[in-house]
């Protein structure tokens, strides 16, 4: 049976990965070059349509999936009024971004009041996870919308979760990357004090791996750190954005260890925005110095 068609739009770490597993599961894909043409020449090699606009890719979609940067982005070219009106039909909107749930409440109520489903679908699991196609989803909205989404979403997730409705799948996602950022900022200071104490970093990772401190950013992020590469993955200016989000939808109650993070990581982007946020470790021990 012929797949429906998908327009694709925010292709860099995430999103190119991402849609190579739906040109590979069969689905014609359409996608437009924001700024970079690598992603899209690689996709086009892989059969997929490039169109000279989002205006165009909308047009020739049964889903669209966005995974953009961040709320910004996500402003301007869901809300753009001449991008909903290209939008046909018994098309639905998958938006992937980790971006405020605010925003993606505003997005959802002007696509639903022109007949547009959406699910509110952030994924997490990294660029590895994408690549592997083993991502997690939280997804939210009306359920019969998920129903519809499930075939296309495994073909790049491994687990999907339901967690309710618009702005819940935003939320949850905020939530875990204040809970990560604050772990990378304890795996940063593990190094730097086993180091002191004399203790071998591989040591510290198998011990504290099957011990009370365990982490996914111990388990995960270690090695590059001690190796200092700094290779997106995902950039330090994200998770600022992300802690953001947390912090912001949190200002009514005390949140002050995810307050604490986001002035570290807002101090550290000017340096080092660009490179992955395991980087941190490194601005905090020029800090330190
Ligand atoms: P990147 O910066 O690698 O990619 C962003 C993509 O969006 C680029 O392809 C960029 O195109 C495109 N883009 C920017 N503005 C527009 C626009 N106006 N119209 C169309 N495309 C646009 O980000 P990531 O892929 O790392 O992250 C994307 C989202 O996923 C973020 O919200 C992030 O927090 C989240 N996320 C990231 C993870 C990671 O490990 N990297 C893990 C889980 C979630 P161009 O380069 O041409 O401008």
């Amino acid at each position: 049976m012929t797949k429906p068609s998908v327009g694709f739009l925010g292709l860099g770490a995430m999103g190119l990965p991402m849609a190579k597993h739906l040109i590979q599961s069969g689905y014609p894909l359409h996608i437009t070059c924001n700024r970079s043409r690598s992603p899209v020449d690689a996709l086009v090699a892989l059969g997929a349509t490039e169109h000279s606009s989002a205006k165009e890719v909308a047009k020739h979609s049964t889903f669209i999936v966005t995974i953009l940067p961040t709320d910004k982005e996500m402003e301007e070219v869901l809300l753009a009024p001449s991008f909903i009106r290209s939008i046909t039909p018994g098309t639905t909107l998958i938006e992937m971004t980790s971006g405020s749930p605010s925003v993606m409440k505003r997005i959802a109520e002007a696509y639903l009041a022109s007949g547009i489903p959406v699910l509110d679908a952030p994924v997490s699991g990294g660029t590895v996870g994408a690549e592997k196609g083993k991502l997690t989803v939280m997804a939210a909205g009306d359920p019969s919308t998920l129903d519809h989404c499930q075939s296309l979403l495994s073909c790049f997730a491994a687990t999907i979760h339901y967690v309710g409705s618009i702005g819940a799948g935003k939320g949850i996602k905020a939530i875990n990357q204040m809970m990560a950022a604050v772990h990378m900022l304890a795996v940063s200071e593990a190094a730097v004090l086993a180091e002191q104490l004399d203790i071998e970093p591989h040591m510290l990772r198998e011990v504290i791996m099957s011990s009370s401190g365990a982490s996914w950013m111990l388990e995960n992020k270690l090695e590059a750190l001690l190796q200092e590469n700094y290779i997106p993955g995902f950039k330090l200016s994200l998770m600022r954005k992300d802690i953001q989000i947390a912090a912001g939808e949190g200002k009514t109650v005390d949140l002050p260890l995810s307050n604490f993070a986001l002035a570290l990581y807002q101090q550290a982007e000017s340096t080092y925005g660009n490179l992955d946020f395991a980087a941190i470790s490194q601005y905090l021990s020029e800090r330190g110095t």
